[in-house]
């Protein structure tokens, strides 16, 4: 496949000193030589080197921007191609007046992930790595930071060669007795089938197990805070958000009727979902209580349950707490401040001692507390020791769910000595689809919709 010449910026617009814009492709150090003045032509520049001069209008030679001008020759690039790295002032103007001239040649502008696509086409990266970086680009947390770290450095990519590795002995092991019609030697096969399929489906499990936590540390545990009007549901969110750093994230809000609001909680991410509204001007919306809340409790792995310690329980309270039964729940009793109207025991017949917290947002009491509980919720406070290959996609999990799948087939088939060879289409089936997670069966359309989730200029 022969690749044009694509450039992007690679660094935040906007921001720092200087700005990176990154030119890949076969022809970049030609169709950058003309533009770019310097002591030696940049066609004759050695492989990661670093070259000061300025960019010039290729018409009239007038100098556009003073830059520094990279060069890294094929293959030892992030693309694997020849790629030429110009680094300019970092502001809006000169980055413009550079990518102007860029685009005014053969050299078009990248489609966002299309680097990263290069380097995986170019076989420097396979795809659970590529998917790493954008795991990299968007991750909200410190954690979520180094579990993408890891895997763009192949940590889930090895153990999924492993699993395959071990199907491939398998399926040798198959090729081999197949032509083998004597009925010990099929059982013995059989017997060899079901104990390979079972290792690897335990393999699989592992993964799958690390995968809640994964999704979890990707997007944020999505927590809603539910509750009656009045009962301090947003300035419990207030709270919260101005007490532990609220995370920049550039994934473009969803288009619902709640707040959201990212947080990190002993270095666990959050997502607050205020059913109503963080201002005071959304409170009109919050009239609709208990119907807005339904709709956040479903999709919330987390329920912060607000009530008024200074007011009896109310009716609409009790049909929440009918609803979100056996759910992961923190029953806040807040404005502890005021004197109590609330009686507790109503809700110890729903909740644990120790999912109950005092509170006083207004005072400030009893944030800590509920900070505690959370963490202890989700983690037990052992996820700093925990093993950080984690898997963080969902495309990932429904491909290990299927690979499993396939394998549960092989194992029964196995066990009621069905053929080998029909056995075997299950065995190469689950091949395949842990094939699928790193890249190595992917379809194009695939690829497509997975590079087209970065941002411009990775
Ligand atoms: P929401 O309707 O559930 O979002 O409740 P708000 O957060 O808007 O709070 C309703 C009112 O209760 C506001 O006037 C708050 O200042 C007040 N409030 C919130 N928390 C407390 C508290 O702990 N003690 C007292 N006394 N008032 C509180
Ligand atoms: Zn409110």
């Amino acid at each position: 496949m022969i690749s044009d010449t694509i450039a992007a910026v690679s660094t935040a617009v906007g921001e720092g000193g200087i700005a990176i814009i990154r030119v890949s492709g076969p022809e970049s150090i030609s169709e950058v030589a003309p533009l770019f003045r310097s002591r030696i032509p940049l066609t004759e520049a050695e492989s990661h080197t670093v070259h000061y001069g300025h960019i010039v209008h290729p018409e009239n030679g007038e100098i556009m921007e003073e830059v520094l001008v990279t060069v890294m020759r094929a293959p030892r690039s992030f693309t694997t191609e020849d790629v030429v790295e110009i680094s300019t002032h970092g502001g809006v103007i000169s980055v413009r007046r550079v990518m102007d001239i860029l685009l005014q040649q053969q050299i078009r502008l990248a489609e966002p992930g299309e680097f990263t696509k290069r380097a995986f086409l170019g076989g420097r990266i396979d795809l659970s790595q590529a998917e790493a970086v954008i795991d990299l680009i968007r991750s909200k947390s410190d954690r979520a930071f180094s579990v993408a770290l890891k895997q763009v450095n192949g940590s889930l990519s090895q153990r999924i060669g492993q699993l395959r590795q071990s199907l491939l002995e398998t399926l040798a092991h198959i090729e081999v007795n197949i032509d083998y019609p004597e009925h010990d030697v099929e059982l013995l096969t059989a017997e060899y089938i079901k104990d390979k399929s079972r290792d690897v489906m335990e393999g699989i499990e592992r993964l799958l197990k690390t995968g809640t936590q994964g999704k979890i540390l990707r997007e944020g545990i999505t927590t809603a805070i539910i509750g009656r009007p009045n009962v301090g549901k947003s300035s419990l969110l207030n709270a919260l958000a101005r007490e532990n750093k609220a995370i920049v994230t550039d994934i473009p809000g969803t288009t619902r009727d709640v707040i959201e609001e990212f947080v990190t909680i002993n270095n666990i991410p959050l997502k607050l979902l205020d059913t109503a509204g963080i201002r005071e001007t959304m409170d009109v919306v919050e009239k609709i209580g208990v119907e807005r809340s339904k709709a956040a409790v479903n999709e919330a792995d987390l329920i912060l349950f607000v009530l008024n310690n200074s007011e009896p329980l109310h009716e609409d309270e009790l049909t929440l707490m009918e609803q979100i039964h056996g759910r992961q729940v923190l029953c806040i009793m807040n404005k502890m401040d005021l004197p109590p109207k609330l009686d507790k025991d109503i809700l110890l017949k729903y909740f644990d001692e120790s999912a109950i917290v005092p509170m006083s947002v207004l005072e400030e009491e009893g944030l800590d507390k509920l900070e505690e509980a959370i963490s202890e919720l989700f983690f037990g406070g052992k996820l700093e020791s925990g093993d950080l290959t984690y898997v963080s996609n969902v495309r990932h999990i429904a491909l290990l769910k299927k690979a499993h799948k396939s394998l549960q087939d092989a194992h029964e088939a196995a066990e009621q000595l069905i053929p080998i060879d029909m056995i075997q289409i299950d065995v190469r089936l689950a091949w395949e689809q842990l094939g699928e997670i790193v890249g190595d069966t992917a379809a194009d359309s695939l690829l497509d919709q997975i590079f087209s989730q970065f941002c411009l200029g990775k």
